[in-house]
């Protein structure tokens, strides 16, 4: 039995070979209020994420520290890129989900359903077909804190997708609040984070998993039940191995659904990437801060 240091906690044989246990965790970022949104741009080997009750993405590099990257960002939550590698950000401000272009302007990707503006999109991923999937919980509309309280406009709190040719289409529809969302390497499997229980302590703490083909979606079973606080973002490494936030630290579940182990974190975690120059360090979004870790994967 190797010895783990404390902020290690292995749970299933496997962990082993995902987790070096010399490996350390390392705040990279301090002096943040909310983090969330981490996305590796490797072409400029950094890291873009947004403070979102600061109203701001900062952009953090191994040379030049961190900066910040956009402010007023429109209280920006979740940021991914597309496959010609343009940054996505989901906006709690404008309601909306915006495209970043090449020379800096700013497209609009979604912002309107059934004749009503969307709650407050969280969390956006793509597909290779070009599509763009998002999450669209109403956390940015309940408070100030991080958006404009308003009134809810949509029934329900939705997982979209924004088809190639930008018809928007609502894909899944019995979420209490779809938080986090990513794709298997194959993307045959969506794997969306409920996070209803900030609110309402009925609701259980699971990450859904739901079979994609396409614009069509089925299943929507429970992958995994997360034992402490709730899931948030969430990546998938190459194997097939989904890494979630909670309130722990990061719970790394193989894709039978199993807890292999987690990565400790001493704040509460709202979402991960994989990044850094070889592909398999852990960018961790983590209340004030931000955290990475090198482990033995990279992502998918
Ligand atoms: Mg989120």
């Amino acid at each position: 039995m190797k010895p783990y240091p404390e902020h290690l906690l292995p749970i299933d044989g496997r962990f082993a070979d995902l987790v070096h246990p010399m490996t350390r965790l390392e705040r990279i970022v301090e002096g943040c209020t909310w983090t969330e949104g981490p996305v590796w741009f490797g072409d400029h080997r950094c890291l873009i994420f947004s403070d979102i009750p600061s109203d701001r993405m900062l952009r953090w590099s191994e040379a030049e520290g961190t900066s910040v990257f956009r402010a007023p960002s429109g209280y920006a939550n979740g940021n991914t890129r597309d496959g010609a590698g343009r940054l996505i950000s989901c906006r709690h401000g404008m309601r909306d989900v915006a495209r970043t272009e090449h020379d800096g302007s700013i497209t609009i990707l979604a912002r309107d359903f059934g004749g009503g503006r969307l709650n407050s999109p969280n969390d956006v991923t793509t597909s290779r077909d070009g599509a763009v999937w998002f999450t669209d919980p109403s956390y940015g509309i309940l408070s100030n804190f991080e958006g404009y309280r308003a009134e809810p406009e949509q029934e329900a709190r939705n997982v979209f997708r924004i088809a190639p040719d930008g018809t928007l289409g609502a894909v899944i529809q019995d979420f209490a609040q779809p938080n986090g969302l990513c794709f298997s390497p194959d993307e045959r499997v969506l794997y969306v984070a409920e996070s209803g229980s900030s609110h309402d302590a009925d609701v259980p703490s699971v990450i859904r998993r739901f079979d994609v083909e396409g614009a069509r979606v089925a299943g929507g079973e429970i992958f995994a039940e997360i034992d402490t606080g709730f899931p948030d973002g969430m990546r998938c490494d190459v194997h097939g191995n989904l890494w979630s936030s909670a309130w722990d630290g990061v719970h790394c579940l193989s894709p039978e659904g199993d807890l292999l182990g987690k990565i400790l974190v001493p704040e509460r975690v709202s979402n991960l990437c994989f990044g850094g120059p070889r592909g398999n360090t852990i960018f961790i979004t983590a209340t004030r801060s931000v955290y990475r870790i090198v482990v033995e994967v990279t992502g998918a």
